[in-house]
């Protein structure tokens, strides 16, 4: 109904369309200016929020960089050329033979 109340004006529910006093409307949780019918409190578990239970590590660091540890095997620390490993080779190894380290029996 129209009529005049002081300090209120005319207001249209973005629900129903009915015409309202302005001191009749009011804004719904989602933003809609409403009647009092239509007026409704957002649902209260849709701002539950669970407190997770974190996933990650409480600490880390990158992988470090491989460690290459040189080993020398019996041939490679002999003193022969086509044999030995670089940084294993001496001098004064001459066994297992050459003969030994080649043949193939
Ligand atoms: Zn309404």
């Amino acid at each position: 109904m129209t009529y005049y109340k002081s300090g209120s004006f005319n207001a249209i529910c973005d629900v129903c369309g009915f015409k309202f006093k302005s001191n009749e409307i009011q804004k719904r949780w989602d933003g809609l200016m409403v009647c009092s019918k239509d007026f409704e409190h957002d649902h209260p578990q849709k701002y539950l929020r669970v407190h997770e239970r974190s996933q990650g590590l409480p600490w880390s660091r990158p992988r470090p960089e491989d460690v290459f540890v040189v080993v020398c095997t019996a041939a490679g620390a002999t003193a022969f050329a086509d044999i030995a490993t670089a940084d294993c080779a001496r001098a004064d190894i001459t066994f297992p033979s050459y003969n030994d380290l080649t043949s193939s029996t």
